[in-house]
């Protein structure tokens, strides 16, 4: 069933090309060499962890990894609901005020999720907070949210693999690959 799920939108060469050319991006805000600005780099889980793994790997600077875990698609749903944190910022550090944050996460659908996760750590203060994101829908925000960073644009059609589930199934597939209106057999 994993397969055959729909229609490949971005195969993983596209990926490649492209993450490499955002840890450039990145690279060239934070700096590199002696002088980078060390990263506190906040995965929001579970969709960005494959996104984070390639990332990271193309930022040899000093960088933290703090994951978050945030909710809004309960089960096989695809329809936003009210975004909630499921784990909560146990993990991170209480003092962000000396720290350069950055939030990586997979998708900026409504901006339900990435307002939710935006208003907590601003609280904190930290000196600088910017989101990168991997995808970036053309879909109305709910909340204004803009993405400092993102890998690609899309249009409003649900998608999955590369770390993006459907029911917790297809984060394994390597391409990024567009259900089928009314979702995928299961
Ligand atoms: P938002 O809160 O911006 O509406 O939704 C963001 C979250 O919803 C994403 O982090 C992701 O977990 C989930 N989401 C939104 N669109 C999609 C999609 O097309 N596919 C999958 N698998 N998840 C999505
Ligand atoms: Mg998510």
């Amino acid at each position: 069933m994993q397969t055959d799920a729909g229609s490949v939108m971005i195969d993983r060469e596209q990926i490649a090309q492209r993450i490499d050319a955002l840890a450039g991006e990145l690279r060239d805000v934070y700096g590199h060499g002696p002088d980078a600005k060390p990263i506190t780099l906040i995965p929001v889980l579970t969709g960005a962890f494959m996104f984070t793994a390639d990332l990271i790997r193309r930022l040899p600077g000093p960088l933290q990894v703090f994951p978050i875990s945030i909710s809004s698609y309960p089960g096989a749903a695809t329809k936003a609901r009210q975004a909630r944190v499921r784990e909560g910022l146990t993990d991170l550090p209480d003092d962000l005020s000396d720290r350069h944050v950055l939030v990586v996460d997979d998708i900026l659908d409504t901006g339900q999720t990435l307002g939710l996760v935006h208003d907590l750590l601003s609280a904190k203060a930290p000196a600088s907070l910017r989101i990168c994101v991997l995808l970036r829908k053309d879909v109305p925000r709910v909340r204004d949210v803009e993405a400092d960073f993102v890998a690609f644009d899309i249009p409003d059609e649900f998608v999955v693999g590369y770390g993006l589930d459907y029911d917790d199934y297809y984060r394994n597939l390597p391409e990024i690959i567009a259900l089928p209106p009314g979702g995928a057999p299961a």
